[in-house]
């Protein structure tokens, strides 16, 4: 892809759960950060971005609100990042559902497989791609990577489990980049639109990152 020579228009589907926080960061990266509800506020984005939050409850809106073939559309190879939640819809084999997630990411998630003692918990997690240390990662509720398939990046592990994933310009993260000041995934991300990351370039070697 082009590099981009103005600011990257970015689309975070806004039906439900942490879009707001997501417009910010983007918004504080440069990035022209616009909310989508309707399949016409797909029109003219670089890069979406599915939030955390509640994926039963977002596969039903994104049918209510005919999202869904635009949606697969757009995704099918797209920038999109996708968190937590969003990694849900990404990915395969998570149960529960109200409908099919996109399964444009070859990765096995299990909902909600933290644990409940430890719904919530906030770590810092090693990311050799980016500069400057470990990144304070926050889980909430949130889906474990139980596989990942051939031709996926591992970006980051705690202890040998991937936590967060990337297929060219498909990210997928567990946690809450946006729930902390931290903004460097969202520039990774936004570097991977202008295609100034290649992939491959950021490869977590296996057993990296030994966890808490
Ligand atoms: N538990 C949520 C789900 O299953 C995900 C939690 C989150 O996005 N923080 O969709």
């Amino acid at each position: 892809m082009e590099r981009l020579a103005r600011a990257a228009r970015v689309g975070v589907l806004a039906l439900q759960g942490d879009f707001a926080r997501h417009q910010a960061s983007l918004e504080a990266c440069g990035a022209d950060a616009v909310r989508v509800a309707w399949p016409r506020d797909l029109d003219g984005l670089d890069a979406l971005v599915l939030p955390g939050g509640e994926s039963t409850t977002m596969l039903r809106l994104i049918g209510a609100n005919g999202l869904r073939e635009p949606l697969e559309r757009w995704i099918g190879g797209r920038p999109t990042l996708g968190t937590c939640a969003g990694l849900i819809l990404l990915g395969r084999g998570a149960r529960g559902l109200p409908a099919p997630t996109f399964e444009v990411l070859d990765v096995e998630v299990e909902r909600n497989a933290y644990g409940r003692q430890i719904d919530s918990f906030s770590t810092a997690v090693p990311v050799p791609a980016l500069e400057g240390g470990p990144f304070q990662a926050v889980f909430i509720r949130a889906p474990r990577i139980r596989r990942v398939g051939p031709g996926v990046e591992v970006l980051a592990r705690i202890g040998p489990e991937a936590v967060a994933v990337r297929r060219g310009n498909l990210l997928g993260l567990c946690f809450h980049p946006e729930l902390t000041p931290d903004l460097r995934l969202h520039r990774f991300f936004l570097e991977v639109v202008a295609g100034l990351v290649l992939p491959g370039s950021a490869v977590a070697a296996p057993g990296t990152g030994e966890g808490p």
